[in-house]
């Protein structure tokens, strides 16, 4: 039996991002309080169906994208996850 390794790079992750024709101020809300918790909400939801959600968080992460919705977190989520991630990252780097 042959195993294909599919390897995503940082942009073909792109390529299949569930959101490529989602209306973008669903993922780029002003603020977030009022509309905001309805278009953060209604972008979680397009990121839970989508089959790049890692790569997205991912790059997130290592880019520190500050705002707006990625890998299905929030800027407060992102900003907190990514506290832990880099005290990770220097726990690994010895
Ligand atoms: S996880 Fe969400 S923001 Fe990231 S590519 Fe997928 S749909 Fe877009």
């Amino acid at each position: 039996m042959t195993t294909t390794m599919v390897t995503i790079t940082t942009t073909e992750w792109r390529e299949l991002a569930a959101c490529r024709d989602s209306e973008p101020s669903l993922f780029f809300p002003i603020g977030s309080t009022g509309p905001a918790i309805d278009q953060i909400a209604a972008a979680k939801e397009i990121c839970l169906g989508c089959s790049v959600a890692e790569d997205c968080l991912q790059y997130a992460l290592e880019s520190n994208q500050e705002s707006g919705v990625w890998g299905g977190y929030a800027e407060d989520e992102r900003r907190r996850l990514r506290k832990r991630w880099l005290a990770e990252r220097r726990r690994r780097a010895g």
